[in-house]
Protein backbone atom coordinates (compact mmCIF):
# COMPACT_ATOMS: atom_id res chain seq x y z
CA UNK A 1 0.00 0.00 0.00
CA UNK A 2 1.36 3.18 -0.83
CA UNK A 3 0.33 6.96 0.43
CA UNK A 4 0.67 9.04 -2.87
CA UNK A 5 -0.13 13.02 -2.93
CA UNK A 6 -2.12 13.89 -6.33
CA UNK A 7 -2.86 16.83 -7.72
CA UNK A 8 -5.07 16.44 -10.67
CA UNK A 9 -6.27 19.28 -13.18
CA UNK A 10 -10.05 20.25 -14.21
CA UNK A 11 -9.99 19.02 -17.91
CA UNK A 12 -10.26 21.60 -20.26
CA UNK A 13 -10.16 25.32 -19.36
CA UNK A 14 -12.91 25.57 -16.56
CA UNK A 15 -15.74 28.87 -17.38
CA UNK A 16 -15.80 31.04 -14.62
CA UNK A 17 -18.16 30.63 -11.94
CA UNK A 18 -17.34 33.04 -8.91
CA UNK A 19 -20.39 34.74 -8.12
CA UNK A 20 -19.32 38.53 -8.65
CA UNK A 21 -17.84 37.07 -12.50
CA UNK A 22 -21.21 34.84 -12.88
CA UNK A 23 -23.10 38.13 -12.42
CA UNK A 24 -20.99 39.82 -15.00
CA UNK A 25 -21.44 37.33 -17.54
CA UNK A 26 -24.74 38.02 -19.29
CA UNK A 27 -27.07 35.01 -19.38
CA UNK A 28 -26.55 35.48 -23.31
CA UNK A 29 -22.93 34.53 -22.96
CA UNK A 30 -23.95 31.67 -20.95
CA UNK A 31 -26.13 30.35 -23.97
CA UNK A 32 -23.51 31.42 -26.61
CA UNK A 33 -21.19 29.24 -24.52
CA UNK A 34 -24.01 25.89 -24.89
CA UNK A 35 -25.25 26.53 -28.65
CA UNK A 36 -22.90 23.86 -29.98
CA UNK A 37 -23.77 21.73 -27.14
CA UNK A 38 -26.48 18.86 -27.89
CA UNK A 39 -29.92 18.63 -26.08
CA UNK A 40 -29.13 17.06 -23.20
CA UNK A 41 -26.52 15.72 -24.57
CA UNK A 42 -25.28 13.83 -20.66
CA UNK A 43 -27.84 11.80 -20.72
CA UNK A 44 -28.28 10.66 -24.63
CA UNK A 45 -24.29 9.70 -24.51
CA UNK A 46 -21.44 8.45 -23.49
CA UNK A 47 -18.34 9.68 -22.14
CA UNK A 48 -16.95 8.43 -25.32
CA UNK A 49 -18.83 9.85 -27.62
CA UNK A 50 -18.76 13.47 -26.47
CA UNK A 51 -17.37 16.19 -28.49
CA UNK A 52 -14.68 18.79 -26.89
CA UNK A 53 -16.98 21.17 -25.94
CA UNK A 54 -19.72 18.70 -24.46
CA UNK A 55 -16.72 17.35 -22.60
CA UNK A 56 -15.68 20.84 -21.63
CA UNK A 57 -19.08 21.74 -20.19
CA UNK A 58 -19.35 18.95 -17.81
CA UNK A 59 -16.54 20.84 -15.33
CA UNK A 60 -18.20 22.59 -13.22
CA UNK A 61 -14.75 24.75 -11.82
CA UNK A 62 -15.50 23.52 -8.52
CA UNK A 63 -11.46 23.05 -7.91
CA UNK A 64 -11.46 20.42 -5.82
CA UNK A 65 -9.62 18.39 -7.99
CA UNK A 66 -6.45 20.42 -7.52
CA UNK A 67 -6.59 19.76 -3.81
CA UNK A 68 -3.94 17.79 -2.45
CA UNK A 69 -4.84 14.17 -1.04
CA UNK A 70 -3.77 11.24 0.27
CA UNK A 71 -4.38 8.42 -1.44
CA UNK A 72 -3.92 4.54 -0.83
CA UNK A 73 -2.61 2.19 -3.26
CA UNK A 74 -2.43 -1.12 -3.57
CA UNK A 75 0.46 -3.17 -5.22
CA UNK A 76 -1.45 -3.09 -8.12
CA UNK A 77 -1.95 0.53 -8.34
CA UNK A 78 -5.89 0.15 -7.53
CA UNK A 79 -7.11 2.58 -5.68
CA UNK A 80 -9.75 2.17 -2.54
CA UNK A 81 -12.22 4.81 -2.96
CA UNK A 82 -13.28 5.03 0.62
CA UNK A 83 -9.79 5.40 1.55
CA UNK A 84 -9.60 8.94 -0.47
CA UNK A 85 -8.31 11.89 1.99
CA UNK A 86 -8.62 15.55 0.49
CA UNK A 87 -6.89 18.42 2.39
CA UNK A 88 -7.85 21.86 2.14
CA UNK A 89 -4.32 22.34 0.35
CA UNK A 90 -4.12 23.39 -2.87
CA UNK A 91 -1.55 23.33 -5.94
CA UNK A 92 1.08 26.13 -6.28
CA UNK A 93 -0.65 27.38 -9.38
CA UNK A 94 -4.49 28.07 -7.39
CA UNK A 95 -5.67 31.06 -6.83
CA UNK A 96 -7.08 30.25 -3.28
CA UNK A 97 -9.56 33.62 -3.74
CA UNK A 98 -11.14 32.71 -7.05
CA UNK A 99 -11.05 28.85 -7.16
CA UNK A 100 -8.86 29.37 -10.55
CA UNK A 101 -5.83 27.80 -11.74
CA UNK A 102 -3.72 31.02 -12.21
CA UNK A 103 -1.88 29.74 -15.90
CA UNK A 104 -4.35 26.89 -17.12
CA UNK A 105 -2.94 27.76 -20.28
CA UNK A 106 0.72 26.80 -19.41
CA UNK A 107 0.14 25.07 -16.45
CA UNK A 108 2.10 22.15 -17.46
CA UNK A 109 5.39 24.24 -17.58
CA UNK A 110 4.78 24.80 -13.89
CA UNK A 111 3.38 21.68 -12.53
CA UNK A 112 4.62 19.29 -14.83
CA UNK A 113 2.45 16.75 -12.82
CA UNK A 114 -0.89 18.14 -13.60
CA UNK A 115 -3.16 15.78 -14.35
CA UNK A 116 -5.32 16.09 -18.04
CA UNK A 117 -8.71 14.36 -17.29
CA UNK A 118 -9.50 12.66 -20.50
CA UNK A 119 -11.98 9.88 -21.19
CA UNK A 120 -8.92 6.99 -21.24
CA UNK A 121 -7.75 8.20 -17.75
CA UNK A 122 -10.89 8.57 -16.34
CA UNK A 123 -11.33 4.92 -15.18
CA UNK A 124 -7.76 5.55 -12.91
CA UNK A 125 -8.89 8.93 -11.42
CA UNK A 126 -11.53 7.21 -8.94
CA UNK A 127 -10.72 9.73 -6.31
CA UNK A 128 -12.14 12.00 -8.05
CA UNK A 129 -15.07 14.31 -5.73
CA UNK A 130 -18.05 12.42 -5.19
CA UNK A 131 -19.75 15.70 -6.96
CA UNK A 132 -17.60 15.81 -10.47
CA UNK A 133 -19.70 15.07 -13.53
CA UNK A 134 -17.04 13.37 -15.14
CA UNK A 135 -17.07 10.60 -12.24
CA UNK A 136 -20.75 10.70 -11.33
CA UNK A 137 -21.34 9.97 -15.68
CA UNK A 138 -18.47 7.44 -15.75
CA UNK A 139 -20.38 5.32 -12.71
CA UNK A 140 -24.14 6.21 -14.48
CA UNK A 141 -25.19 9.39 -12.05
CA UNK A 142 -27.01 12.09 -12.49
CA UNK A 143 -25.26 15.55 -13.16
CA UNK A 144 -25.66 17.11 -9.64
CA UNK A 145 -28.70 19.42 -9.67
CA UNK A 146 -26.87 22.26 -9.31
CA UNK A 147 -24.63 22.15 -12.36
CA UNK A 148 -24.74 24.23 -15.17
CA UNK A 149 -26.09 22.55 -17.60
CA UNK A 150 -29.43 22.21 -15.50
CA UNK A 151 -29.47 25.67 -14.13
CA UNK A 152 -27.97 27.28 -17.39
CA UNK A 153 -28.11 30.25 -14.86
CA UNK A 154 -24.72 30.64 -13.63
CA UNK A 155 -25.69 32.88 -10.43
CA UNK A 156 -28.22 30.20 -9.19
CA UNK A 157 -25.49 27.47 -9.98
CA UNK A 158 -22.88 29.33 -7.77
CA UNK A 159 -25.42 30.16 -4.91
CA UNK A 160 -26.67 26.02 -4.82
CA UNK A 161 -22.98 24.79 -5.02
CA UNK A 162 -22.21 26.78 -2.01
CA UNK A 163 -25.27 25.96 -0.23
CA UNK A 164 -24.09 22.05 -0.88
CA UNK A 165 -20.49 22.97 0.37
CA UNK A 166 -18.88 22.44 -2.84
CA UNK A 167 -16.14 23.98 -4.46
CA UNK A 168 -12.92 25.50 -2.98
CA UNK A 169 -12.82 29.26 -3.59
CA UNK A 170 -11.97 31.35 -0.30
CA UNK A 171 -11.44 28.20 1.75
CA UNK A 172 -8.13 26.84 0.22
CA UNK A 173 -4.66 27.18 0.94
CA UNK A 174 -1.22 27.07 -0.99
CA UNK A 175 1.02 24.27 -0.78
CA UNK A 176 3.92 26.67 -0.80
CA UNK A 177 5.86 26.63 2.06
CA UNK A 178 3.91 23.64 3.80
CA UNK A 179 5.85 20.97 4.98
CA UNK A 180 4.15 17.19 5.24
CA UNK A 181 3.70 17.29 8.91
CA UNK A 182 1.71 20.43 8.48
CA UNK A 183 0.16 18.74 5.64
CA UNK A 184 -1.34 15.78 7.39
CA UNK A 185 -3.08 18.48 9.75
CA UNK A 186 -5.34 19.82 7.07
CA UNK A 187 -7.24 17.01 6.05
CA UNK A 188 -10.52 18.19 5.38
CA UNK A 189 -14.12 16.26 5.37
CA UNK A 190 -15.99 18.79 3.19
CA UNK A 191 -14.64 17.07 -0.04
CA UNK A 192 -15.44 13.31 -0.53
CA UNK A 193 -14.38 10.96 -3.06
S1 LIG B 1 -1.70 23.40 -12.31
FE1 LIG B 1 -3.69 24.44 -12.18
S2 LIG B 1 -5.19 22.94 -12.93
FE2 LIG B 1 -3.30 21.81 -12.44
S3 LIG B 1 -3.57 21.08 -10.29
FE3 LIG B 1 -2.50 23.09 -10.25
S4 LIG B 1 -4.12 24.62 -9.98
FE4 LIG B 1 -5.10 22.71 -10.68
S1 LIG C 1 -13.57 18.00 -9.59
FE1 LIG C 1 -14.47 17.60 -11.61
S2 LIG C 1 -15.97 19.26 -11.88
FE2 LIG C 1 -14.58 19.91 -10.22
S3 LIG C 1 -12.97 21.10 -11.25
FE3 LIG C 1 -12.25 18.96 -11.13
S4 LIG C 1 -12.86 18.02 -13.12
FE4 LIG C 1 -14.05 19.93 -12.86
Amino acid sequence: MNLNFLQSTRTPQPSPLTASQAEGNSQASIQSDQTELREQFWTRFTLDKLTNNEWEALCDGCGSCCLIKYIDEDEDGNVDESLVEYTDVTCQLMDCATGYCRHYATRQEHVPDCIQLTIDNLPNMIWLPSHCAYKRLYKGQNLPSWHLLLTKDAVATQQQMRAANVGVAGRCVTEIGMDDEEMETRVVNWVKP
